[in-house]
């Protein structure tokens, strides 16, 4: 399910997101990061933002992210 629309796809439709051991959060793209992981499809991406979404999805465990390459890497807010 995507974590941005909440709409239900199948997972390789959707961009996996992790958080890595600084606690920010990136694409996982191999797939193969440990912890658990989020799933956003591809066109919901680009309105990823820091916040509540994040947070939830990670229970807690991300501290920032810093955008992703797709949306030109800005650079988010640490919270
Ligand atoms: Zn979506």
């Amino acid at each position: 399910m995507c974590v941005v629309c909440r709409e239900r796809r199948y997972k390789d439709e959707l961009i996996r997101l992790a958080v890595d051991e600084d606690g920010m959060v990136v694409v996982d793209s191999e797939g193969r990061m440990p912890g658990r992981g989020a799933y956003v499809c591809p066109g919901c991406v680009d309105y990823l933002k820091w916040g509540k979404t994040l947070i939830n999805a990670f229970k807690g465990r991300a501290r920032g992210f810093k955008g992703f390459a797709k949306s030109g890497c800005r650079e988010q807010d640490i919270f």
